[in-house]
Formats: structure tokens, C-alpha cells, sequence
């Protein structure tokens, strides 16, 4: 930023047109034309990248007060023009206000009459629909996958030739369904949820949430990165690996959701706050850990996770019952002591219980075990 350059005699007036807009140097003004539009540019662009990035802001904020401060040199040129005075922009704010409540009421309107229109079957159907499309486009990939011997290049290929046979009837199978649904559904962005929203809406406010989540989850991760560079530093060599490993999987989750490049609404689902290119079957698994994988409101996938869902509640409801702790016996004198030395420790044994009995244990020890009426009244199973 050249703002940081000895000061210079100010330069004649001169106009520059830029974006369609006219501006002059204010009187006074040391920085020149090009180091204004310089500063303007960088204060739009990284307004324009906080909302993605919203991190950038104070990154930046070295940058943006001296970009604010070359900006507030120059000002507009175009005859007669001048700025609002408080009281034109109060009338120019109230009037945005009621067009703004306008357009939300009758957004409100059109809501609530297509929520009265809402369909569940219909709006089921869609679910369904978005799904098999899915699983359809997972079942291509892996039959090219097969076929073209990416997809276990060392199979034999009998069992290559039945495994290609029976997808060509799973495709088959649900190209049938696909087409079904679709007679069901019609357009599919018709399809209102039981509020009246459209999925271009809800991907919109799917957005909106998305960009918020990213940024808390990036700012999050962040600090987990440095806790965990920090323990594995501080850690012993039986820790270590394990906490290298715990930051090396936050790290690539912190890397992947940084570098994600800006999506609009239509990247978006309508069903989650998910990413759509977020959503299907594959088996690669999700290398950043970002949570890909079926959309929780596919119908298929909904019971499935419903299923495993009552199955952990269950098992929580009823637990396993606990584990017999193998038998220990009392006390154990090991081989290669004085006679002196074991009398002594028998003579203690026998005071603090009477009546056990010595057996001979594994590695030459001797054991002390409760006698057996003992073991019988204290449910011993040995
Ligand atoms: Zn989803």
C-alpha cells in the first residue's frame, strides 16, 4: 500500500471513471488514482470474500484500515452530485423498510397458500425420487468401474462377468423405479415441504446456515489443530501416535472445509444444510471426514438409520450383563524365597484369612485360595 510513501505536492484535480462511477481527489488528497482504485478494489473484494470466508476480515484488517484510509482521500465527481443529508437517509432507509416489508408479506402469502396445497405423498415421492437417482448414479460408477477394471482390477473373471450381470439388473431395476417416481412427482421442484417452501428456497436458507457452520467449524478446528500440535509435543512416545494421528484427521477436516471454494444455493440440498455434491454411496469413504455419505432425509437411508438408531436404544435399555471377574486368589508367594521369609508371610496370610488353603500356581507360586465351603458361600465359580 503506497499510503506508506513521503508525502507529495497534490496533483491537479483529475477525474477517473470507474464501475461507471466518477471520482475526484479531495482537497489535500496525497494518494493518486491508481493507488485509489487500488484500495477500492481491495475493500470490495474482501467484503465480497468475508461472507465466504469470514475469517478473511480481521486477516486482513491491517490491510483494510490503510485501503479505508487512501479511500476516505478521494471522493464522487459527478456534477452537482452530493451526499445525503441524516434526514434523506432516514427517508430513503424507512422506504426500503416498507418495500422490503411488502415483498416479505406476500412471500408470506404465497407460502402459506402453497402449504395448504401440500401433499405428503407427493413430497415423499420426491424424497424417493432424489435417492434413487443416487444409488442409480452409484451403480453406473461401479459397473464402469468393473468393467473397465478400475473397481477390483484382480478379480477373476467369472465372478468379474456375474458381479457386472447382476448390476446390469440392479440398473435395470432402478431406471424402473426412477421412472415410476417420476410419474409421481412431475416437476420436482414444484414439490413443497408441509411448510410451503420450495426446494430453490430451502437450498437458499440451506446456504445461509452452511456458511455460518463452516465458518464456527473452521474457526473450531482451528484452535483444535494448535491444542493437539501442542499435546503431541508435550506427549510421551505411547501417547504420541495416537494424538498424531487424532490431529492429523482434524487437520485434513480443517484443510478440506478451509480451501472449499464459494458455493451458491443450488450447490446446496434442500433437505440439510449439506452440500449436495456432500450426498451419496460411494465406498471411498470421506478422506477429510467431512461427513459425506446418503442425505439423513432419503427415505431408504431415513430407516436405516431409524432401525440402527432402535437397535442402539435398546441394547442401552437392556445392557449386557457384566462380565464374572476371573477368580484371584488371596495371595500369591513366589518361588526363590527364604523358608523364613514365606513362614513369615503364611503366618500373615493364615491371620488375615483362616482357613485358606495353599495351592501350588502356575511358574512354581504358591496361591492362597478361600476353602471351598468359603468359595461356595461367597459365589466363587471356580
Ligand atoms: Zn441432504
Amino acid at each position: 500500500m503506497s499510503n506508506a510513501d513521503p508525502p507529495r505536492e497534490a496533483e491537479e484535480p483529475v477525474v477517473v471513471e470507474i464501475d461507471g462511477l466518477l471520482w475526484k481527489p479531495c482537497p489535500g488528497a496525497e494518494a493518486t488514482a491508481a493507488e485509489f482504485e487500488v484500495a477500492r478494489s481491495l475493500f470490495i473484494e474482501a467484503h465480497r470474500e468475508a461472507r465466504w470466508n469470514q475469517w478473511l476480515e480481521a486477516e486482513r484488517a491491517a490491510d483494510l484500515k490503510a485501503a479505508t484510509a487512501v479511500m476516505g482521500q478521494w471522493t464522487r465527481a459527478e456534477p452537482g452530485f452530493r451526499h445525503k443529508t441524516p434526514q434523506e437517509v432516514e427517508e430513503w432507509l424507512a422506504s426500503w423498510e416498507a418495500e422490503y416489508e411488502a415483498e416479505r408479506a406476500e412471500r408470506e402469502r404465497q407460502r402459506r397458500a402453497r402449504a395448504a396445497e401440500y401433499d405428503e405423498h407427493r413430497h415423499q415421492a420426491r424424497l424417493a425420487l432424489v435417492e434413487q437417482q443416487s444409488i442409480l448414479k452409484a451403480q453406473l460408477a461401479e459397473r464402469t468401474g468393473l468393467q473397465e477394471k478400475t473397481h477390483f482390477p484382480g478379480m477373476e473373471e467369472r465372478r468379474r462377468a456375474a458381479k457386472t450381470a447382476k448390476l446390469d439388473a440392479d440398473v435395470a431395476e432402478t431406471e424402473a423405479t426412477i421412472i415410476a417416481l417420476m410419474d409421481k412427482v412431475g416437476d420436482p421442484e414444484t414439490v413443497v415441504d408441509v411448510n410451503g417452501w420450495l426446494p430453490s428456497h430451502r437450498r437458499e436458507l440451506a446456504l445461509t446456515d452452511f456458511i455460518y457452520w463452516r465458518c464456527d467449524e473452521v474457526q473450531r478446528l482451528r484452535g483444535e489443530v494448535d491444542r493437539l500440535t501442542a499435546e503431541v509435543g508435550a506427549a510421551d512416545r505411547t501417547q504420541r501416535r495416537e494424538l498424531r494421528a487424532q490431529a492429523d484427521r482434524v487437520r485434513r477436516r480443517f484443510d478440506a472445509l478451509r480451501a472449499m471454494t464459494p458455493l451458491q444455493a443450488k450447490d446446496m440440498c434442500p433437505e440439510c444444510f449439506r452440500p449436495a455434491g456432500w450426498h451419496g454411496w460411494s465406498t471411498c469413504g470421506d478422506p477429510a471426514f467431512l461427513g459425506c455419505g446418503p442425505c439423513p432425509a432419503w427415505p431408504r437411508w431415513s430407516a436405516r438409520l431409524h432401525r440402527l438408531h432402535e437397535m442402539l436404544s435398546s441394547s442401552q435399555k437392556h445392557p449386557e450383563p457384566a462380565a464374572v471377574p476371573k477368580p484371584q486368589p488371596l495371595a500369591v508367594i513366589s518361588s526363590g524365597k527364604s523358608i523364613d521369609e514365606v513362614v513369615e508371610e503364611l503366618s500373615r496370610i493364615r491371620a488375615e484369612h483362616p482357613g485358606a488353603e495353599v495351592r501350588r500356581g502356575s511358574r512354581n507360586r504358591w496361591e492362597i485360595w478361600p476353602s471351598e465351603n468359603a468359595a461356595l458361600h461367597s459365589g466363587l465359580d471356580r
